[in-house]
């Protein structure tokens, strides 16, 4: 780790903990050169599977892509932050936990879905009617319906 203040690229650890949370470790470290204190913070890094696109195309799971989603379809929603990202934090545990390599677009898709239907009605609705562009006001009543029964959608049709 360099050192922030003088760049010297060997810095010493002075003390190392877990932090209360249990989730970080920080350590204090102390630059030989310049006598500077410091700490940094290790977290470990989950990687997740690259997400594969409706056209073939792969990019990164993004985050803040699905967070944005997510936020979208919340708008002006009685939702708290907490529960956006405790949402964000339950589908990247799902990406992670399928075990695939690489995931589908529509998979995560599917994922939003299933929590937007517990999390807020009019949330799912909006984010069906975009992921799924309904075509008509029929596709949406169907939707509706299907939501005020209770029962599980069906994935995207494939047209
Ligand atoms: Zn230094």
């Amino acid at each position: 780790m360099h050192c922030p203040f003088c760049g010297t690229t060997d810095t010493r650890v002075i003390d190392s903990r877990l932090t209360a949370e249990g989730d970080k470790v920080r350590r204090r470290r102390e630059c030989p050169r310049c006598n500077a204190r410091f700490t940094t913070y290790e977290v470990a890094e989950l990687l997740m599977p690259p997400v594969v696109k409706r056209d073939g195309r792969r990019e990164p799971f993004l985050e803040e892509k699905l967070r944005t989603g997510l936020l979208r379809a919340l708008e002006k929603r009685p939702v708290g932050a907490a529960r956006i990202e405790e949402t964000i934090l339950r589908i990247k545990n799902r990406a992670r936990a399928s075990g695939e390599r690489e995931l589908s677009s529509q998979q995560i898709g599917e994922w939003v879905m299933d929590e937007l239907r517990d999390l807020d009605q009019v949330a799912y609705v909006r984010f069906a009617s975009v992921y799924r562009s309904f075509q008509d006001v029929n596709a949406f009543r169907v939707e509706i319906e299907r939501l005020q029964q209770g029962a599980p959608s069906d994935p995207p049709d494939p047209e």
